[in-house]
């Protein structure tokens, strides 16, 4: 007998058990497009309405933030979405006890597992998709298969992806610049509160600590840096005793007689230790909960541990110096040579107290970091006008292709990193806020980008 592939995909890859083929980012996709029956049916058999699907989170937590639908009495709830391939995920991963489920409203999943039908947190509605979809899954599961480059990147070409990418370069190159520009005035305006409340040096301090502490962490690097703020730095004369004030309000230092602590960072932690102890009372007020830290959301070499170290490198009073000069002046070359060059003789090859090593030294702050850092500390602080600083800029290096830019180029562009003739560190930039503005709020069917596309 010889199968149509319609029904051979159906017969084969959708098993009852769905396979690896049937993907959680292909129902994160699916969810995204809001392609499933309206009204919903929950597990308990209430009919709710989906009235918008959430802001897709690429990052640790849950898979869609701030969904809203209707309930069976009327009301409308916005809560969190986690998604799930079985309903016993849930369990699996412990999101009952981890507080960046807490507001998690709707839990959905492609099967519900027989037995655990009814124990789920109280207030979570639960979703069976397997019967809710608003398309035959065989047909959203090729439009959504996606390629390496895509599952790398935990995105799909979007909806203006071909027409972006048919503008001749120096169209594209203009509109992301254009897109670069207003986000760079947005963090100029900022910059220049800050100066006005806190002065030079502190904005300078808080904007270095925001970038070091990357989209994950940047929350507690910016509430450490106004707890610890670099006057106060640089009024601690040990070098040690300015790590162990670092790391102790950061909630960071472990009593190294009571946590799990490798044999090659037990020296360390105990100097420190030995020094936060007597300084300890002090600081108290200041200490941050060490729960508003995302240990696990970052790769080893990226871990708020090694960034903190970066951090307390530069604030050593002779390097702060000479950084906030290359900072004031706008002077590219000298601040990415100073923030490239921090290193610290445990951080290099460690990432925590528990003994994970690297598998090879590593820098304290990458080519990629250093580049993001230009624009997130130079770019804002440089006392250079608008039109000098847009001349500077030019010649600053582009940067690479990692984590949310791959995202942004698959979604926009349609291939993994923007063609070169649009690759300027502006472009990047603006490349990231579209994405941000854009995709990240909206699906394409709502998106008003290629009208805006249109009208150019
Ligand atoms: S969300 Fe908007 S900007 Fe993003 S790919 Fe879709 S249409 Fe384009």
């Amino acid at each position: 007998m010889v199968l149509g592939y319609r029904r051979w995909i159906r017969e084969n890859l959708l098993r009852e058990e769905p396979g690896p083929i049937l993907s959680e980012s292909i129902l994160q996709r699916i969810w995204f497009e809001q392609l499933v029956r309206d009204p919903l049916i929950t597990l308990e058999g209430e009919s709710i309405r989906l009235l918008h699907p959430g802001i897709w989170n690429h990052r640790p937590g849950p898979d869609f933030l701030q969904a809203s639908f209707s309930s069976a009495d009327g009301r409308v709830l916005t809560g969190d979405m986690e998604l799930h391939r079985h309903s016993s995920d849930w369990g699996a991963h412990k999101h009952s006890s981890n507080p960046a489920y807490k507001n998690v409203l709707l839990h959905v999943f492609w099967q519900a597992d027989p037995g655990l039908i009814g124990s789920f947190p109280a207030g979570i509605r639960q979703v069976a998709l397997e019967q809710q979809l608003s398309a035959p899954l065989t047909e959203l599961i090729s439009l959504f298969h996606s390629s390496p480059a895509e599952v790398l990147s935990g995105e799909k070409p979007g909806q203006c992806h071909p027409a972006l990418l048919a503008l001749p370069p120096e169209k594209l190159k203009e509109i992301l610049e254009e897109a670069g520009w207003h986000r760079l005035r947005q963090r100029r305006s900022l910059a220049q509160a800050r100066v006005g409340s806190f002065g030079f040096e502190q904005a300078v301090w808080i904007a270095l600590a925001e970038g070091l502490g990357f989209s994950e962490n940047r929350e507690p690097f910016s509430s450490l840096a106004r707890a610890v703020p670099i006057r106060k730095v640089l009024q601690i004369p040990d070098p040690l005793e300015r790590n162990a004030v670092l790391y102790g309000v950061a909630g960071l230092l472990s009593d190294p007689t009571h946590s799990r602590v490798s044999e090659y960072a037990l020296p360390l932690l105990r100097e420190l230790w030995a020094r936060w102890w007597r300084v300890r009372e002090e600081w108290a007020p200041y200490i941050l909960p060490g729960s508003g830290w995302r240990l696990g959301a970052t790769r080893p070499n990226n871990s708020p541990y090694r960034r903190l170290a970066a951090l307390a490198c530069l604030s050593y009073p002779f390097v702060w110096q000479s950084l906030m000069e290359s900072v004031r002046r706008g002077d590219s070359a000298c601040f990415l040579k100073m923030v490239g060059s921090v290193s610290d003789e445990f951080w290099d090859h460690h990432a925590g107290w528990d003994g994970r090593v690297l598998s090879s030294s590593s820098k304290l702050i990458g080519a990629d970091r250093a580049m993001a850092l230009l624009f997130q500390v130079v770019a804002p602080l440089a006392d250079l006008t608008e039109l000098e600083l847009g001349r500077r800029m030019e010649s600053w290096p582009a940067g690479g292709d990692a984590g949310l830019l791959r995202s942004a180029s698959v979604r926009l562009l349609g291939v993994p990193f923007p063609p070169s003739d649009v690759r300027t560190h502006l472009a990047r930039e603006g490349l990231l806020q579209i994405y941000k503005d854009f995709c990240r709020a909206k699906p394409c069917a709502q998106c008003s980008m290629p009208e805006f596309l249109k009208s150019r």
